[in-house]
């Protein structure tokens, strides 16, 4: 199949001149929209972020430009105002421009914002949504983000703000107290800030964390912690960015749930929330 297209779908088609503002899911290539890939068999320019799996960029139309605007924390990156005066630019030079993120372009991705910069410029736009890290990533872990009788919430945190710092503007004890689930971004740098905070909120020191690293690409790595310890065990084990780290029972699910364990021969626990105990005993 050269293009989703051949599956009798009528896909909109990126016209020249056009941005689709695209997410690449977490890694693995398979977990893209049919969606994506049609933009990518048409794309002239793919202007993507550092967080883009090669194998998601090797599928572009071959003559496709390939332009990387990636901004990672420490080196030095092209500003976003630069970013979006770029996608400007090449739809007025009648383009057809795929701008593809890491995960889902709304989601802690600033697609808004360069969505709104595309509006002010009048360029067409299309938001074509990906598998966000903080699910389909931690569904790589074996991890799912609620459970039934678990938890009915869970919240999405930035691990750190515009200035690289934890965020303060937010209101952490409140977020302790509300949600049995917490999955939090770019919190690797800050995780024992963010835990001390937590912790302070009141959750107990044992309660499950679980870090995934690289989430859905052949170096993924899952350390399987608690919240008193999760900070020094990231760093004793040498865990590098991206990563996801989620805190709450469901991470105890992963006994169960951990597929891609089982894969390479792991054995999984039928009841990983020991609920079958549980019954007989009450
Ligand atoms: N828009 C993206 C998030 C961008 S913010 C999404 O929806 O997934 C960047 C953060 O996303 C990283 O710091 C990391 O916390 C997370 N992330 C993205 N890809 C990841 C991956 N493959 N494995 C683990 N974490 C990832």
């Amino acid at each position: 199949m050269d293009s989703p297209d051949d599956l009798g779908l009528d896909l909109p088609d990126l016209r020249p001149g056009w941005v689709w503002l695209t997410g690449a899911g977490p890694g693995d290539p398979a977990l893209l929209t049919l969606q994506a890939l049609h933009g990518l068999r048409q794309a002239d320019v793919v202007v993507y972020d550092a967080l883009v799996d090669r194998r998601v960029l090797a599928l572009a139309r071959p003559g496709a430009a390939l332009e990387y605007a990636g901004k990672r924390g420490g080196r030095p990156s092209p500003k976003q105002p630069d970013i979006s005066r770029r996608l400007v630019q090449l739809a007025r030079d009648e383009q057809r421009v795929l701008r593809l993120k890491g995960g889902d372009p709304f989601v802690f991705g600033r697609g808004g914002e360069e969505a709104l910069a595309l509006v002010a410029a009048g360029v067409p736009f299309r938001i074509v949504p990906g598998i966000s890290a903080g699910i389909g990533g931690l569904a790589y872990a074996g991890i799912p983000v609620t459970h039934r009788d678990g938890n009915s919430a869970v919240t999405f945190v930035t691990g750190h703000n515009t200035a690289g710092d934890v965020p303060d503007g937010l209101d952490w004890p409140a977020i302790a107290r509300g949600s049995p689930v917490i999955v939090l971004y770019m919190a690797l740098k800050h995780l024992d800030g963010i835990a001390d905070r937590l912790l302070a909120g009141g959750r107990p020191a044992h309660e499950p964390v679980a870090v995934v690293a690289s989430a859905a690409t052949a170096g993924q790595r899952v350390l399987v912690t608690t919240l008193g310890a999760c900070a020094m065990d990231a760093t004793a084990q040498g865990i590098a960015p991206p990563a996801m780290v989620v805190i709450g029972d469901v991470v105890t699910l992963r006994g169960g749930l951990d597929w891609l364990g089982a894969l390479a021969g792991r054995r999984l626990d039928p009841d990983p929330l020991r609920l079958r105990d549980r019954s007989e005993a009450g």
